[in-house]
């Protein structure tokens, strides 16, 4: 039987009532705020009904896909903090397959990660012996120390009540220390081009959808001071792809990974190369003008 929608009463970032009606999702429905501007979904499905989901993507591919990504993030990351003279101790949350945690450990610095799952745990052995606590991110973060820097990589957008995971993180950080968010980006390109067709629109586990705006607004109410914030386009590539989805209709087909990167599932290396480079542009711009696909945000606690 189809589970029946109801309306949210008030928002799931900053408790406002005022609320619009964005768009479906089919199982769900986005929902934007008047006040901050965040979008969510609703109803917000259990973490039991997203099991499926999640096992799905900790299937050891999902993780390769994002490979190249998420070390060039990390370098993004680590050179910032490194120009700021930070203390190199840092505790990732949701450390997925320790790209991260690889990156940072070459550089020197004191690493330790949070993971739900045991099977990607394992996975991260293939890099390096990393302390990783295994576990829900409440309770790891519990027996946690206070570290200098706290990163949640892709992690805030499928947290239920963000408000208390940031108010914990708060607690988690050291006097002056740094917390280090990347989320996906509403206000991409990417999106406003593919809409549904954008995979990160559209992943079950995916519960919120973050602009600059209500990135910057939910840092300030869990007292954090926004430092810098940006929005890298990482490949240049699935701009394009996302260009070829204007104006198409979405529909859900059988294999996932062949929507996103379709040019370069397709093509000849060769071509890919050219074809990125040429991109390569349109992906500057994107990020100059905030429209990349993802938000990188820099914040210290207050
Ligand atoms: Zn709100």
């Amino acid at each position: 039987m189809k589970k029946e929608k109801t309306n949210p009463k008030q928002c799931v970032l900053c408790h406002g009532i005022k609320l619009n009606y964005v768009e479906s999702r089919g199982w769900d429905d986005l929902w934007e705020c008047c006040v901050c501007k965040g979008v969510f979904a609703w109803p917000q499905l259990k973490y039991e009904e997203l099991e499926q989901y999640y096992d799905d993507v900790t299937d050891l591919d999902y993780f390769s896909k994002y490979k190249n990504e998420a070390l060039r993030r990390a370098k993004v990351i680590l050179d910032f903090l490194n120009k700021k003279r930070v203390k190199q101790e840092v505790l990732d949350v949701g450390c997925g397959a320790g790209y991260f945690l690889k990156e940072a450990t070459d550089q020197n610095w004191r690493v330790e990660g949070i993971e739900l799952s045991k099977k990607v745990i394992e996975r991260t052995k293939e890099l390096g012996e990393f302390k990783i606590h295994q576990g829900e991110i409440k309770s790891c973060l519990d027996q946690c120390p206070q570290y200098e820097v706290i990163t949640a990589q892709h992690i805030l957008e499928h947290i239920h009540d963000p408000l208390t995971f940031l108010k914990q993180v708060h607690e988690k950080l050291k006097p002056g220390g740094w917390l280090v968010l990347a989320v996906p980006n509403y206000d991409s390109w990417m999106r406003q081009w593919a809409g549904m067709n954008w995979v990160l629109l559209r992943e079950q586990g995916h519960l919120l959808h973050f602009s600059s705006r209500s990135l910057a607004s939910l840092l300030k109410r869990s007292q954090f001071q926004l430092v810098y914030q940006t929005a890298p386009q990482w490949n240049a590539l699935d701009l394009i792809w996302a260009w070829r989805q204007k104006g198409k209709v979405f529909e859900l087909k059988e294999k996932e990974s062949q929507q996103q990167g379709g040019v370069q599932k397709r093509s000849h290396e060769w071509v890919r190369q050219i074809v990125d480079l040429l991109a390569q542009p349109f992906a500057w711009m994107a990020q100059y003008r905030g429209r990349g696909g993802e938000l990188l945000a820099f914040a210290r606690k207050q």
